[in-house]
């Protein structure tokens, strides 16, 4: 694995990992910006599920895939229920969800993949993109993890049913966690910062924040260390840093806009 860094395009601006798609894997996660939507989805939202025009959601994702230099024919999509199913995506069902949300593959957040040219994507603001990569085991996985997603431990799950696929044999395995809400804006009140810290209590302090009498989850932290309990090294975990809520300019932030915005997208692809 190498590092996430910033590229622009004709405008749309993303953050890729270069070394990782010399090994023949991308994985990218967008910015708002670059597209041609308008008002509160200006400008690059990609998801056909918060109000937008589907035309311009399909112009956005062709764009960004005419640059990415993926088909978007194949893109496949899940639903996006705040569930805990992971869904192994075969090569019949690619294509769900690229140009329509009811195609896409119903009540899941989280899917994997071992087939070449078949990009699986999320939609995101605010709520956790998670990637997984084997690159000698040539598998991939994608998850979407908000709060619910979260302390239904779905991306250690995804984990273990990676596992499951490869007869256990993922030590070459990097997880690359995108832009969320941090600890630094996402407040919740008393009752679920409560559960949470029950839930996982070998779970840092940095996953719980309290200032004052408020009290903050950082998802990211939660995910980390939900996935080092899984045996992930620290090593091979990397992360964009970029808290949704406190850089509203470059992401789409369903808190910070407080009413429906875009979503911005994690891709993964074995090329
Ligand atoms: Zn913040």
């Amino acid at each position: 694995m190498g590092q996430l860094t910033l590229r622009t395009r004709d405008g749309v601006r993303y953050f890729l990992d270069r070394k990782l798609k010399e090994e023949g894997f991308l994985v990218v996660f967008t910015t708002r910006l670059g597209g041609i939507s308008q008002g509160s989805y200006a400008t690059l939202n990609l998801s056909f599920k918060v109000g937008d025009e589907e035309e311009r959601v399909i112009r956005n994702r062709s764009k960004l895939f005419d640059i990415l230099n993926l088909p978007l024919q194949q893109l496949t999509c899940a639903e996006q229920v705040h569930g805990d199913r992971v869904f192994l995506v075969t090569k019949e069902l690619a294509g769900r969800g690229a140009f329509s949300q009811e195609s896409s593959i119903s009540g899941t957040d989280a899917m994997i993949t071992r087939e070449t040219n078949l990009p699986l994507a999320m939609f995101y603001a605010d709520c956790l993109p998670v990637i997984l990569i084997s690159s000698s085991q040539r598998i991939v996985a994608i998850v979407h993890a908000g709060w619910k997603g979260t302390y239904a431990e779905v991306s250690a799950k995804t984990l273990r049913q990676m596992r499951r696929q490869v007869r256990d044999n993922l030590e070459d395995l990097a997880v690359y966690f995108g832009p969320s809400i941090r600890g630094c804006c996402y407040q919740v009140d008393g009752e679920l910062f409560g559960q949470f810290r029950k839930k996982f209590p070998l779970h840092s302090r940095s996953c719980f924040l309290e200032r004052g009498s408020s009290y903050f989850l950082d998802l990211e932290q939660i995910n980390r260390e939900s996935l080092k309990i899984q045996g992930v090294e620290k090593t091979r975990m990397a992360s964009l840093g970029y808290c949704t809520a406190c850089h509203n300019d470059l992401y789409f932030s369903f808190r910070k806009s407080r009413r429906e915005t875009g979503r911005q997208a994690g891709v993964v692809c074995i090329l």
